[in-house]
């Protein structure tokens, strides 16, 4: 059997994608490694989404699946491993089997960069953490730290000072990049200390869980978390040698978000473009959906 289009990974482009293929009478099949939503399930609130004043990420990602599983779109829980590109058809290749297609749509989004750190991997969900929505609650009243000075630390760090007693936002720069009107939110906190110029250094474990960092290899503090925003890093490592990647990892598109490779498309956070919001990833998947069908009505 070949499918009209795979479409790999069931974030909010990939999802977009899904919803356009099969309202037009495409065979089509999505591929997931995680949870549908992706790292959608990690913002606390959207406020920037047309049609919801203001909804979690999980309900937004509960919405998306609805989606869905309304058109009955089937989709499999498993991690795609390679892309064979052959003659007559293309082979997306899992953990468990082999699906061959005429289209792949690539919606794999992106991973939270890590700091580099010694111990950073195994302290991750023991006190080191990526989602202050997950992990948040876990450090009620206690002293914790943010790094980072995108949209996403300042939103976080917004967020877990209502939870903590104190919040350390440390920052490499002496300007965050985050938009002004979050920066001057997150100033009128009372639980704030900002720590400017400066870079976390070293971790500090007791009986396997973090319980404080160094700073600039001088600085201790103690806190019982650090919340980690530097960033994100596209998901491509299944991508081979299909040749389709820039010197920064995203995945090259045309206007039409095809890859190098033709019937090779890429949409969302994988990509290498200019603004990465909800609303743009949605379109990308709905413009590379309706390149695919006009496509294959020729
Ligand atoms: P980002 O904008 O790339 O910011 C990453 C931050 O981490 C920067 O301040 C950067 O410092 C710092 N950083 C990078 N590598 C570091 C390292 N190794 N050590 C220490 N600090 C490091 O990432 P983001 O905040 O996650 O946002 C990603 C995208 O999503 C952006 O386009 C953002 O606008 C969007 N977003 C939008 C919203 C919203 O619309 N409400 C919310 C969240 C995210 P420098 O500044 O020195 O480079």
């Amino acid at each position: 059997m070949e499918y009209d289009v795979i479409i790999i990974g069931m974030g909010i482009s990939g999802i977009s994608a899904a919803i356009y293929a099969k309202n037009s009478g495409l065979n089509v099949l999505m591929l997931e490694s995680n949870m549908p939503g992706g790292l959608i399930n990690k913002i606390n609130t959207i406020n920037n989404y047309p049609g919801y004043k203001s909804i979690t990420g999980p309900e937004l990602s509960y919405e998306l699946f609805a989606s869905i599983t309304n058109l009955k779109i089937p989709y499999k829980i498993t991690t795609v491993t390679n892309i064979i590109v052959e003659a007559n058809t293309k082979k997306v290749v899992t953990n468990d089997a082999v699906y061959n297609t005429k289209n792949i749509i690539i919606a794999t989004g992106r991973k939270n960069r890590k700091l580099g750190l010694e111990n950073e991997e195994k302290l991750l969900g023991h006190g080191i953490s990526t989602c202050a929505l997950c992990d948040g609650n876990l450090y009620k009243g206690k002293e914790i730290a943010v790094v980072g000075g995108g949209n996403s630390a300042i939103e976080e760090a917004i967020y877990l000072s209502k939870l903590a007693s104190k919040v350390y936002v440390i920052h490499r720069r002496n300007e965050f990049r985050a938009e002004e009107s979050l920066i001057n939110e997150l100033k009128n906190m009372s639980n704030i200390e900002f720590i400017m110029n400066s870079k976390v250094t070293s971790l500090l474990e007791e009986d396997n869980h973090l319980n404080g960092i160094i700073i600039n290899n001088t600085k201790k503090l103690m806190v019982a978390a650090l919340f980690v925003y530097i960033g994100f890093e596209p998901n491509n490592e299944f991508i081979g040698d299909l040749n389709i990647l820039d010197e920064t990892g995203y995945i090259k598109v045309n206007q039409n978000f095809e890859t190098p490779v033709p019937n090779i498309y890429a949409v969302g956070d994988c990509i290498k473009k200019e603004v990465y919001q909800l609303v743009t990833n949605a379109s990308d998947g709905v413009l590379a959906a309706i390149h695919i069908i006009k496509q294959n009505k020729q």
